[in-house]
């Protein structure tokens, strides 16, 4: 394991600076550290627990200009949507701090009738114990707080990961949680790259969650399954979208389908990847889609005017690349981009093709760039025939004048997220999770608390008189 970690502006691809990385032995310690603190911290009033969190939410608040500065320095992410991340991370921390009571509290069990139970039965629900929280650089405020947020307030300690091209952030993140009053040893970043990562799955874990990729997430369930520890991941996708004929107004979809497809550079895991438009509106959607590509705003992510900045991690940029000279070469068009901008930075033509097939990478793998593929078809039963030739299940996306077409349509995409008339989408209130491919388990809602926390039955029985 490399001791130190150099961080790079995506922007010119300078280094910023070098930040230390952790030993298998600091790992150990921290894991160590955080199994001693983790009882005291869940004997915490909850009160306690939540005005922590409150704190913490608090100083996003309050430090959002910097926080959202060092997030577009490390990632490249235009500044306006730094700092929209950084801010509306409040609304899904007060979905937690709402909930935590009513979730974490004894419960008694349903009645089942006719017959009354034949003594006290009760539920209750403990802390899983040491979490570790591998996360992702595309989001980090939200995949991470989707994690930590809710472990911290049911009483678990984290030993928290962030993303090697996050971790300035991931840095950050840990100071405000230990000004908020979370104790060091309950709330630990681990720093460094993959290796840091596998040498955290070797601790003693009561709990592996985990955001990335679908080949990182393999290996994550393989750790799990060597501790037979929960696992829970949240990995990527080949989120489609079709748009039917009967939209009312085809230039504002192609708008909004658009923003879901270059959204932080495309580099969402809920960003569209792949659209299928009906033959009827095919021609109309497409002038408005180029039009609304070639409107965006591409440069410094630093200037509030961007919309596009570069890739955060250089190695996509040979991948954007590979898929694009594929599409090509099995016979898509090119409207617009499919190469590397020539200047400083990791950035990439925003790029559109039509003429796609899927014998095609672009509409197979994870693209997680500016680069979208847009298929004519013939009707539903070939946009559906498509949508579901996949290996991947986030989310699935269908606009249509007609509401119960469109869920007959997308109650038949095998997906965790549904979207009518919307895209690239998430919601605390509903659960985040990923099926087949894009993962196990949910964060956000509700399932998303309990999923924190073990349940314990109890059968109590009085002595006889
Ligand atoms: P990644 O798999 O490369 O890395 C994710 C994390 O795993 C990083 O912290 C990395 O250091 C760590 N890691 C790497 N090798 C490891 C190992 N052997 N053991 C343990 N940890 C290891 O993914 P990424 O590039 O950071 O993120 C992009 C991917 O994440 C995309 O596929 C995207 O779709 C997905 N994603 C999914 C969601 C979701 O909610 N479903 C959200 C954000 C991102």
């Amino acid at each position: 394991m490399s001791e130190v970690l150099t961080v790079y502006n995506p922007a010119t691809a300078a280094p910023i600076q070098t930040v230390p990385a952790d030993t298998l032995a600091e790992v150990a310690q921290k894991a160590e550290a955080a199994a001693k603190a983790q009882p005291e911290w869940a004997a915490t009033p909850l009160e306690q627990r939540i005005a922590a969190v409150h704190s913490f939410r608090h100083l996003l608040q309050e430090e959002a200009a910097s926080l959202a500065a060092i997030l577009t320095q490390e990632t490249g992410k235009p500044i306006t949507q730094a700092t929209a991340e950084v801010t509306t991370t409040a609304s899904r921390i007060d979905f937690f701090t709402r909930h935590v009571v009513a979730v974490s509290a004894p419960a008694a069990p349903p009645i089942s009738a006719p017959e009354p139970p034949a003594l006290e039965e009760l539920i209750t629900y403990d802390p899983l114990g040491v979490v570790a929280n591998i996360s992702a650089w595309n989001y980090p405020y939200f995949v991470g707080s989707n994690v930590f947020v809710p472990a911290l307030l049911t009483g678990n300690a984290v030993l928290y990961k962030p993303s090697e091209f996050a971790t300035l952030t991931g840095l950050k993140i840990a100071e405000l949680l230990h000004r908020s009053g979370v104790p060091e040893a309950v709330f630990a970043p681990v720093i460094g790259a993959g290796a840091a990562g596998a040498a955290l799955l070797d601790q003693p874990l009561d709990g592996m969650f985990f955001t990335g990729s679908y080949a990182t997430g393999l290996k994550v369930a393989a750790a799990a399954a060597r501790q037979l520890t929960k696992v829970q991941l949240e990995l990527g996708g080949k989120d489609p979208a079709y748009i039917c004929e009967d939209v009312p107004d085809v230039a504002a979809v192609a708008a909004a389908v658009a923003d879901g497809a270059f959204y932080n550079n495309g580099q969402s895991c809920c960003a569209v990847e792949r659209i299928y438009v009906h033959e009827r509106v095919y021609e109309a959607f497409l002038a408005a889609f180029l039009a609304t590509v070639q409107g965006f705003v591409g440069g410094d992510p630093a200037d509030p005017a961007t919309y596009l900045g570069p890739i955060s991690r250089q190695p996509q940029l040979a991948e954007l690349t590979r898929q694009v000279k594929d599409a090509i070469a099995y016979g898509a068009t090119l409207h617009c981009g499919g190469h590397v901008l020539e200047q400083a930075g990791w950035y990439f033509a925003p790029t559109v093709l039509t003429e796609v097939t899927h014998d095609m990478a672009v509409m197979r793998d994870e693209t997680f760039g500016p680069v979208i593929g847009i298929q004519r078809v013939a009707d539903d039963a070939e946009a559906l025939a498509l949508m579901t030739d996949t290996e991947y299940g986030l989310t699935a996306a269908v606009y249509s004048g007609d509401r119960t077409r469109a869920i007959q349509i997308l109650s038949q995409v095998n997906s965790g997220t549904a979207y009518w008339n919307c895209c690239d989408r998430v919601n605390p209130r509903l659960p985040w999770t990923g099926r087949r491919h894009s993962g196990l388990g949910s964060t956000l809602s509700l399932e998303g608390i309990r999923t924190f926390l073990k349940p314990r039955a109890w059968h109590l029985k009085p002595p006889a008189a």
